[in-house]
């Protein structure tokens, strides 16, 4: 079979440790003799972002922004320990924080249901898709000790340096305390509503949307009115697709979520969403079946796995012993991409490969074939499910490709 062509190129975001490894071979094995790979290859491997005083991390950001598509392979976050480690010149920034500035965009993480693999919670038989606002309040709040008889005010000056306002969090008069000032802005919140109603049109799915707006009445209450405005310009379509789009309190959007069949996306402020993503990506069974795809405002996507570089496993790989590393979401950032990019050069051959690639995958593990994190998940009447390790596991799927 002759390869197939592409036209525009993919942006490619090289990785670290075990998925850089898995990356690698997930190419040669799965995508190479099928496909005649255009990719624009940047190395975000933590050595050359630190060659690069991780400009090659804007570039491959603005890259994305420039074609369109992009993906990105696990990368480390450098810690105190990573410096000592890889002898980094500086403690560079996470590079999921960089890319995520230079596109405006909003994180969607989605698990990749397989048949056998049961949910702790029974009723979802479908993806929870969860979208969390990856901007501000308590992440970029300010925060600090007040002493007892101090008095602390929220104070609000003009371009002048003026005082326009004061108002008087609390007088600490009977003993210390702490306070905490945080914010967003209106332009991010449309940006996230925007990508959030986009990405529920496009995936034909509902969406529900949560704040606490009965206690925190102007901020959340503002939330919930840009959410409103902005649903105005998509209304038309949902009902159209026969789609609807709900607010409500985020206590009555647990209880709607776990009682749910999945099937909708869910979008969360940022903490909500950052303690809601790992509950429901726990709930699917294993962080190596979560993928998650950047969506900026203006319609560009990064997709990649949701779990990090598998440093325990990389670690075994070093020592030259036998790792069973699931690479199932890194394969769903290809296809993810390779759809993508299919989708918008009209390239119905991509698209279908990609496809067909998924569709290898999850019917590896449906057989009983997987890596070691799925084998206690695994139930199926008649499959003993069989552990393969991260070489086999890739050539299991291509026999069936
Ligand atoms: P991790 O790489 O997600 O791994 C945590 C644990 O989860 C692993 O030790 C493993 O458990 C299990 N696991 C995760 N992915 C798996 C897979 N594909 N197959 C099998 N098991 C899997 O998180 P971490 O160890 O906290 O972080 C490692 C590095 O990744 C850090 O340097 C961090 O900065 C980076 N990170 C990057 C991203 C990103 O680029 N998006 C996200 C998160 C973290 P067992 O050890 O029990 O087998
Ligand atoms: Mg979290």
């Amino acid at each position: 079979m002759p390869k197939i062509k592409m036209t525009v190129p993919l942006v490619e975001m090289d990785g670290d440790e075990m998925t850089r490894v898995l990356w690698k071979r997930i190419k040669e094995i799965l995508i190479l003799p099928y496909v005649e790979l255009k990719t624009e290859y940047y190395d975000l491997g933590l050595v050359h972002r630190d060659e690069t005083e991780d400009r090659v991390t804007e570039e491959s950001a603005l890259a994305a922004k420039k074609y369109g598509v992009a993906v990105k392979c696990a990368t480390i976050t450098p810690n105190v320990q990573r410096m000592s480690e890889y002898n980094l010149h500086k403690m560079w920034k996470s590079p999921n924080g960089t890319i995520r500035r230079i596109l405006d965009g909003t994180v969607f993480r989605a698990p990749i249901l397989c048949n056998g693999i049961l949910s702790y919670v029974p009723g979802w038989k479908r993806p929870i898709v969860l979208a969390r606002h990856a901007y501000g309040d308590v992440y970029s709040a300010v925060d600090g000790v007040a002493e007892a008889g101090e008095k602390v005010y929220l104070v609000t000056e003009d371009a002048s340096g003026k005082e326009v306002r004061r108002a008087l969090v609390h007088d600490f008069k009977d003993g210390a305390g702490v306070v905490q000032g945080m914010h967003n802005c209106d332009g991010s919140i449309r940006s996230f509503a925007h990508s959030c109603f986009r990405f529920a049109l496009e995936n034909k799915i509902p969406m529900i949307f949560a704040t606490k707006d009965t206690i925190s009445k102007v901020y959340d209450g503002r939330f919930k009115a840009v959410f409103a405005e902005v649903y105005e310009e998509y209304k038309e379509a949902f009902e159209a697709q026969g789609l609807y789009y709900l607010y409500t309190l985020i206590d009555d959007a647990v209880a709607r979520i776990v009682r749910s069949e999945g099937g909708i996306l869910w979008a969360c402020k940022n903490y909500d969403g950052d303690v809601m993503s790992d509950m429901v990506a726990t709930a699917y069974g294993s962080l190596g079946m979560m993928s998650s795809v950047l969506v900026s405002p203006d319609g560009k996507y990064e997709y990649e796995a949701a779990h990090g570089t598998v440093t325990r496993h990389y670690y075994k790989y070093l020592k030259g012993e036998e790792t069973s590393t699931n690479s199932v979401a890194t394969i769903f950032a290809w296809t993810g991409a390779l759809k993508k990019r299919g989708e918008l050069d009209g390239n119905a051959a991509l698209a279908a490969f990609a496809e067909k690639l998924e569709k290898a995958t999850v019917s590896t593990i449906e057989e009983g074939e997987m890596t070691g994190d799925l084998i206690p998940l695994f139930h199926r009447e008649g499959i003993t499910p069989k552990k393969l390790n991260s070489e086999e596991f890739l050539q299991a799927i291509a026999k069936r490709l």
